[in-house]
């Protein structure tokens, strides 16, 4: 979704069916993510801003303006981005980075394997709440973690995918086991194309 966006915020669509990411990721645990949590995030966001200066900046500004000053209202603006951008860097069917992008890949972490290797460790030892990322800060790519609703948006360095790493995202489908997840979450839905064009 565009970080330009303004109040009221709308819960922007999926991608997919709610079913299409199975069985990797069932629909059920889609239905309470999407259509209850993100979807709290949009009302919970838009209740807190009514009235406020906020009502007039782009979801960036809000994000950048209330990060150390209105938590709440940060938590639940930056959780509906970091949603739409976490359903967008998924996608149904096994892919593979393109020339372009494998290229960089293996200029920065020696090979696919190794870049999984440390996505994952980086995933693995995030601690509680939180999103990891694969990001460009300056002309480096590099894997990014942040906590609870934090991202890097926020610190102007360019997301290319993101996973979610709250437990509400894999509980239902994973119980505690978030290295499954994540190793399905490599293997099999991370959409390349979409890391590709943010490039
Ligand atoms: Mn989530």
């Amino acid at each position: 979704m565009d970080s330009q966006s303004k109040y009221p915020y709308e819960l922007p669509p999926l991608p997919y069916d709610l079913k299409s990411l199975e069985p990797y990721i069932s629909a059920n645990t889609m239905s309470f993510h999407y259509g209850k949590h993100h979807l709290a995030y949009v009302n919970k966001a838009n209740e807190l801003i009514k009235g406020t200066l906020y009502e007039e900046q782009s979801m960036l500004q809000v994000m950048r303006n209330s990060i150390n000053k209105d938590p709440v209202i940060f938590n639940n603006v930056a959780q509906i981005w970091n949603h739409d951008f976490f359903w967008k860097s998924m996608k149904p069917g096994d892919g593979a980075p393109d020339n372009r992008m494998n290229e960089k890949i293996i200029t920065t972490f020696g090979s696919l394997e190794k870049f999984n290797q440390e996505f994952s460790e980086a995933a693995i030892s995030q601690f509680g709440s939180g999103w990891i990322w694969l990001v460009v800060e300056g002309t480096k790519m590099k894997i990014m973690k942040t906590s609870n609703a934090d991202n890097p948006l926020v610190h102007g360095i360019k997301p290319l995918l993101a996973l979610d790493v709250w437990e509400h995202a894999y509980y239902m489908d994973y119980q505690n086991k978030r290295v499954e997840f994540v190793k399905v979450f490599l293997d099999h839905l991370i959409n390349w194309d979409f890391a590709n064009a943010n490039l």
